[in-house]
């Protein structure tokens, strides 16, 4: 096999470096790499980047110890480009967040997504979750809160603000998928009881 030899004859002798976690998956960060910052990076196995804002050597993590501790190094088809795998010590952005990458376009937000959340909170309970603290209440609770959510929504509809009747169509929708989980179900299986009387019909 050719030997891989980075090219870093191209832009100020900064190639771009896609990393990547390696245990998710997920593409943390993209950043750019001298020959002594790669160099660098494969000596002490945590990547530098030549930060163009700094103008010098940055080693991702040296403030906040946050470092992306080095797996592999991939090359593309003309050396130009790197993808590194790493396992972050912490979170990559400097925002907190893991990754500094955010969705733009896509907002394929659906009743969907909200019942995969519920569902999710039900099987890893997080301290903080409301939908938790209502599951925790037991189905009783969860079923007389959908009564409540009903009874807020009969009352936004008999005047006409609309975003009091939506909000309490939304409140009346969340409830009722958390009753959907306390009870073990999923929209799904009303879905299927909603197809079953559909093919009845027709
Ligand atoms: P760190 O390298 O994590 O010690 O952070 C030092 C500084 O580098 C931060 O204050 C930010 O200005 C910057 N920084 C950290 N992480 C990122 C990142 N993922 N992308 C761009 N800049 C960053
Ligand atoms: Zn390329
Ligand atoms: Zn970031
Ligand atoms: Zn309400």
């Amino acid at each position: 096999m050719e030997k891989l030899t980075i090219d870093f004859s191209k832009n100020d002798g900064l190639v771009p470096c896609i990393v990547q976690d390696a245990n998710t998956q997920v593409v943390l960060m993209l950043g750019y790499m001298n020959e002594e910052a790669y160099t660098k990076t494969l000596q002490e196995k945590r990547v530098t980047f030549y930060s163009r804002s700094k103008k010098r050597l940055w080693t991702k993590g040296e403030t906040t110890q946050h470092y992306l501790n080095l797996v592999s190094i991939a090359i593309d088809c003309d050396q130009d480009t790197l993808l590194i795998k790493a396992i972050p010590q912490g979170p990559t952005c400097h925002t907190g967040a893991d990754t500094c990458f955010n969705e733009v376009n896509r907002k394929n937000w659906s009743i969907h997504s909200l019942e995969e959340i519920v569902q999710e909170r039900k099987s890893n309970p997080t301290a903080s979750s409301y939908t938790n603290k209502l599951l925790a209440s037991g189905i009783n609770k969860v079923a007389q809160k959908v009564g409540e959510e009903a009874v807020e929504l009969v009352i936004e509809s008999k005047d006409d603000n609309q975003e009091l009747f939506l909000g309490e169509a939304a409140d009346l929708m969340y409830h009722y998928l958390v009753l959907l989980a306390a009870k073990g179900f999923t929209l799904s299986d009303v879905e299927n009881v909603l197809e079953k009387r559909h093919a009845k019909a027709s």
